[in-house]
């Protein structure tokens, strides 16, 4: 990881050489590219590698990057998606300016181009039921079959298109195809479709169509239209670049684009199939698509996770051509990195267990001084109460502790943050004698967390004072796939993780985290990052774990049993 670190901002790859290289030979003066979304679903990080490609790319080579929607499908596309999109290519860093567009603002340009099609005799219209087509086309291994459509006269393929237009027909009739090569090596080149209908009211252009251009056809003309320059898309599109190519070489085009194709990001435990997390969502198996689980824009910003930590993240995981699966521990790792520069610290108990010190004056508290950040000196420091009664963390404290277990155990003085040495005298059952208060003294002339005789604890605890912290829920996430790589093909619900989130309502905060913002990032000191949650209220303070301080999850994972950290 040392190495990547070292790599400069903007990252290196094949991308950026073939961009070097065309400028050197003289080829290209401008970059122009696109980031093309469906609006059937919210972002999720796969597309943020994607929008930090094109538009990193264009930046760094003072050209331009447009928002373009791929809006061809009115069964699927929402208003909703595309605001969301919006919003969230912004919040992670970049701007399209005045290129905002739309793959239905060329819906006349694109029919015309249908029209140009059939008059060359490059395109015909198929009465050929679905199944039958998909029967005609043959396979990997076998040619495919002409439709017996396939030699209809430019004068009837007009003529029925103009019809397929004009509402005649019903959803699925027919289809307007390219007339290419049933025989083609290449299944997209075996007369693939152009057109089809479809009865639906578009966000955009209303009832005025009811025939809408395929993927492939709007793709690249739209990618013409706007003068992009590297059409650059996921691996899975390689071989439609031939299609790609003949239509940009069969229409009249004012410009010729070339697209090239990088891996797509896959990352372990995660699954970024926009038609899986749609049926998340649908299904109610997540809380929405913000849900902090959820790989999404959307529901990272919820989580906590910075912008910036993802676009970190994406450009040390860098763009290639060979498929791979990113270890999940290098996202956290990005986090953890730009969190623990910028994140204040605080105290907050998360599964409290009651402490009483039983020589600290009835009634009294005191205030001491805690650092906010030990990384970032300007943060200075705030005051926190200290009082008879606490809470600490009831894993922090073992009736019997093994070896290795340095916290707090009978008989054993540790170090409470910023307060002094206590140590544990006596312990407090309930009547099926589980733990619920421990007794403790204090040692006053360690104040501030050091002992004038220099005597030594092997553990510093965090802590609340009972009188003064504040009642907090705290959610605290793990990854929402029980498997590595996760199978989208199989049945995706038997591989959710059943403890993809643990819900506790009963923690203890400190009172400064009562003045917190939605999203602002914080440490729970021992804890992890944290930020409070969107549904959070005065009255029900909520807080969302960002990540963990260290990589526990993959350690218990391997282990089958918990971590025992000593502090
Ligand atoms: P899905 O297959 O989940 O429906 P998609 O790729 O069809 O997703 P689009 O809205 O078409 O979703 O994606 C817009 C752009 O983002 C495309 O150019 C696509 O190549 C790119 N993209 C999508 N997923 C990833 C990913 N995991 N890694 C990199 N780029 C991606
Ligand atoms: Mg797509």
């Amino acid at each position: 990881m040392a190495s990547e670190t070292a790599k400069p901002a903007t990252g290196r790859d094949f991308i950026r050489d073939i961009i070097d290289a065309e400028i050197a030979a003289g080829r290209n003066t401008e970059v122009v590219t696109r980031f093309p979304p469906e609006p059937n679903g919210y972002l999720h990080i796969g597309h943020a590698k994607a929008i930090w490609l094109n538009f990193g790319v264009a930046q760094e080579y003072g050209g331009r990057c447009h928002l373009r929607f791929d809006d061809t499908d009115p069964t699927k596309e929402e208003q909703e998606y595309i605001d969301a999109i919006k919003r969230d290519v912004h919040w992670l860093g970049f701007d399209w300016g005045r290129h905002l567009h739309y793959a239905s603002d060329y819906f006349d340009q694109l029919y015309d181009w249908a029209e140009h099609l059939i008059r060359a005799g490059k395109a015909y219209v198929d009465d050929l039921p679905v199944e039958e087509m998909r029967a005609m086309r043959g396979s990997l291994t076998e040619p495919g079959h002409n439709s017996p459509y396939r030699d209809r006269t430019v004068a009837e393929n007009l003529d029925l298109f103009r019809r397929m237009r004009a509402g005649e027909f019903p959803n699925g009739a027919r289809v307007l195809r390219a007339k290419i090569d049933m025989a083609s090596g290449n299944m997209n080149l075996r007369d693939p479709v152009l057109y089809r209908i479809l009865h639906a009211v578009h966000p955009r252009t209303g009832s005025k169509w009811c025939i809408y251009p395929t993927y492939d056809f709007a793709h690249g003309q739209s990618d013409a239209i706007e003068g992009v320059t590297h059409s650059l898309c996921s691996l899975e599109f390689e071989d439609h670049r031939p299609l790609y190519d003949w239509l940009i070489d069969n229409l009249p085009v004012p410009s010729r684009p070339r697209q090239y194709e990088f891996a797509r990001l896959n990352i372990g435990y995660t699954v970024l199939s926009k038609r899986v997390l749609t049926q998340l969502v649908r299904h109610g198996h997540v809380t929405g698509w913000d849900d902090p689980r959820m790989p999404t824009l959307a529901g990272l910003r919820r989580r906590g996770v910075p912008a910036a930590a993802i676009r970190d993240f994406v450009r040390r995981a860098g763009i290639a051509r060979a498929r791979s699966v990113v270890d999940i521990a290098m996202f956290e790792h990005s986090i953890r990195e730009l969190l623990n520069k910028i994140a204040p610290r605080r105290m907050a108990v998360l599964r409290p267990l009651k402490l009483r010190i039983d020589n600290y004056p009835f009634g009294a508290n005191e205030e001491l001084v805690a650092v906010n950040n030990p990384e970032d000196a300007l943060a200075g420091t705030r005051p926190i109460r200290f009082g008879r009664e606490l809470y600490i963390e009831r894993d922090d404290f073992m009736e019997h502790p093994p070896k290795q277990f340095r916290r707090l155990a009978p008989g054993r003085e540790v170090r409470l943050r910023y307060a002094y040495f206590i140590t544990c005298r006596e312990v407090v059952k309930n009547a099926v004698g589980e733990v619920v208060e421990l007794i403790c003294t204090y040692d006053p002339a360690t104040r501030g967390g050091n002992a004038p005789d220099g005597r030594k604890v092997q553990s510093t605890l965090h802590w609340v004072a009972a009188a003064h912290a504040i009642p907090a829920e705290i959610r605290l996430y793990n990854p929402l796939f029980n498997r590595a790589e996760p199978d989208t093909g199989g049945d995706i619900l038997t591989q959710l993780n059943p403890m993809s989130v643990e819900i506790l309502t009963g923690s203890q905060v400190e009172p400064a985290l009562g003045g917190a913002a939605a999203g602002e990032p914080l440490q729970f000191e021992r804890q992890g990052y944290f930020c409070l949650d969107r549904q959070s209220a005065p009255d029900r303070l909520i807080f969302n774990r960002t990540v963990g301080l260290r990589d526990s999850w993959t350690k218990t994972r391997a282990t089958g049993d918990q971590v025992v950290e000593n502090i």
